[in-house]
């Protein structure tokens, strides 16, 4: 059978139960372990469309990301995210990019110019 991972604190039923963990959360730290995060209960089934939808992940990559833990879910490839690349403007090179239209996010470069460019209409 397979273990499933609570896709919260990424903890499995047994490995919660050996490590006498009872709190559903994120741990960092290294002296001495903190609580970083802390959710209300484990979460054992898959995402739902909706809650996929919530955390901006592409219709298309639903069924790639049912399984995906929360603190990964914000980190997912831009392709498979509803917001896409990010491209650097002139004033984030040097800080997030190498270059103009970059993505600042994934680093790839640079993004397709869309046609449409949004900067500010004064
Ligand atoms: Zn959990
Ligand atoms: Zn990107």
């Amino acid at each position: 059978m397979s273990a499933r991972e609570c896709l919260n604190c990424g903890e499995t039923p047994s490995s919660l139960k050996q490590n006498g963990i009872v709190l559903c959360g994120i741990e960092e730290g290294y002296e001495y372990r903190e609580l970083a995060y802390e959710f209300p209960r484990h979460r054992w089934v898959d995402w739902k469309d909706a809650e996929l939808a919530k955390a901006g992940i592409r219709p298309e990559a639903f069924d790639k990301h049912r399984r995906t833990p929360m603190m990964h879910l914000q980190w997912v490839g831009c392709d498979d995210t509803v917001r896409g690349h990010i491209a650097a403007k002139p004033e984030d090179v040097g800080l997030f990019a190498d270059r103009e239209g970059q993505c600042i996010l994934c680093g790839r470069a640079p993004v397709a110019a869309s046609g449409n460019s949004v900067e500010g209409g004064e």
